[in-house]
C-alpha cells in the first residue's frame, strides 16, 4: 500500500477532553468540538469515543456535520449546529434533533416559523464580529426569542490564544451585560477560553483543538502519528539535484528517500526544504521541493533503509509540523487529506 497512515490514539484524545474538563469546575460542562469531520481525525471514531470519556454535548460547524455525528452517536447526546438554520436545513435539524446556534434575525425567524417547539441556542456577537446577534439586536428581541425557552446562549472569543490581549476582558464584559440575570446556560469558551480562568467557563465549555493535540492547550497529550511509505530509495552524487526545479544539491553523496504524500495530502508547499522527518527518532530533512503526491527526504543519517517516516510524531508534534509551515496546528490537521489511512489505537470497546 503506498498511502500514508494517520493513527489516532483514542486514549491521548479522552485524556486530553478528561484534561480540560478537570479545569473547570464540577458545575461546568465540559462540550466537545467535533466540526470539519473532527479536525480531520474522522468525526464518527473521535465523537464515540468522546463520548465514552464523557461528554455529552456536542458541536459541529453545519447541520450535514451532525447528520453524521447523530448517526454515530444515536439519541441522546446534544449536537449544536454553530452555524444555526440555514435554508434547507429544516428536515435534518428536525428529524435528527440537532440545536441550531440561531445568529441572526432572520435565522430566528425562520427557525420559528419552520420548527415551532424545536430546540434552539442563541449566538450573540461580543466583539469578534463574525456570527451572533449584535447587542442592539439582541436588546430587540430578547423579549421574543426568551419565551421559546433557548437552551444556550453563546458567544465565541476572537484573541483567547493570546492571554494578555485586553480583547478577551471586554468580550467577557460584553457577554455578561447581553446575559446576566436571564437564567438560560451559557457558553463562551473554546480551548483558549478554558485555559484563562474560571471567569470564562460559565455552564458549559466547548474544547475542539486541545482535544486533538494541539495549541494552545499546552499540556495536550499528542493524538496524531502520520506516517508515510518508502517508495524508492537512490544514491545520489555530489553535484546532483532532485525535484522540482532543483532547489536543493547534494553536496556530498547523499541516500535520498522517496515517500508518497505531498501538498494533495495537505502537505504544505511551504515545507519545501524547510522540514524534517523521524526514522524511530532520529531526525532527516526533508530536501527539494514538495510534490503534489510526493517528497524527498534525505536519509543518509541512518544505518538502514527504513520502511516509513513519520512527519507528525513524539518528536514532532502537530504545532511544530505547523510551525515549520508557516501556519498554525488546526490548519495542518484539517488539511490533512482523503488519501491517508486513517486507524485509531486505544479507546474501550464500545
Ligand atoms: C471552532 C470553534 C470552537 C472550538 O475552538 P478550539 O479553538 O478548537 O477549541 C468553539 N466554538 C466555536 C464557535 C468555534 O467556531
Amino acid at each position: 500500500m503506498a498511502t500514508g497512515t494517520i493513527t489516532i490514539d483514542l486514549d491521548a484524545l479522552a485524556a486530553n477532553w478528561q484534561a480540560l474538563d478537570r479545569i473547570s469546575s464540577a458545575a461546568t460542562e465540559t462540550g466537545a468540538v467535533v466540526k470539519a469531520d473532527g479536525y480531520g481525525l474522522g468525526s464518527a471514531r473521535v465523537a464515540r469515543a468522546l463520548a465514552r470519556a464523557g461528554a455529552r454535548s456536542f458541536f459541529v460547524a453545519v447541520a450535514e456535520e451532525g447528520a453524521a455525528v447523530r448517526q454515530a452517536l444515536g439519541r441522546g447526546p446534544a449536537i449544536y449546529v454553530l452555524g444555526g438554520h440555514m435554508a434547507g436545513d429544516t428536515e435534518m435539524i428536525g428529524d435528527l434533533d440537532l440545536i441550531p446556534l440561531l445568529n441572526s434575525i432572520d435565522q430566528l425567524t425562520r427557525h420559528f416559523e419552520a420548527l415551532p417547539g424545536h430546540s434552539f441556542g442563541i449566538q450573540l456577537d461580543t466583539g469578534m464580529n463574525r456570527l451572533g446577534l449584535e447587542p442592539g439586536e439582541w436588546a430587540a428581541v430578547a423579549e421574543l426569542a426568551l419565551p421559546q425557552g433557548p437552551k444556550l446562549l453563546m458567544s465565541h472569543l476572537a484573541s483567547a490564544d493570546e492571554p494578555d490581549s485586553p480583547q478577551n476582558a471586554d468580550q467577557l464584559a460584553a457577554f455578561h451585560h447581553m446575559t446576566d440575570g436571564i437564567g438560560v446556560p451559557r457558553s463562551l469558551s473554546a480551548t483558549g477560553g478554558i485555559l484563562l480562568g474560571p471567569a470564562y467557563h460559565f455552564d458549559l465549555t466547548r474544547p475542539g483543538i486541545g482535544l486533538y493535540g494541539g495549541l494552545p492547550f499546552a499540556g495536550a497529550t499528542g493524538v496524531v502519528t502520520l506516517s508515510l511509505p518508502v517508495i524508492q530509495t537512490r544514491l545520489v552524487a555530489p553535484g546532483e539535484k532532485v525535484g522540482y526545479n532543483a532547489t536543493w544539491q547534494a553536496d556530498t553523496e547523499t541516500l535520498i528517500a522517496t515517500v508518497a504524500a505531498g501538498y494533495a495530502d495537505g502537505l504544505f508547499r511551504t515545507l519545501s526544504n524547510n522540514a524534517t522527518f523521524y526514522a524511530e527518532g532520529t531526525p532527516c530533512p526533508l530536501v527539494g521541493r514538495v510534490s503534489m503526491d510526493l517528497i524527498t527526504v534525505d536519509i543518509g543519517g541512518l544505518n538502514h533503509i527504513p520502511s516509513s517516516l513519520d512527519l507528525i510524531c513524539a518528536e514532532q508534534g502537530v504545532d511544530d509540523l505547523a510551525r515549520a509551515a508557516g501556519t498554525i496546528g488546526y490548519e495542518v490537521l484539517t488539511s490533512l487529506g482523503a488519501r491517508y489511512l486513517r486507524q485509531s489505537i486505544g479507546g474501550a470497546p464500545a
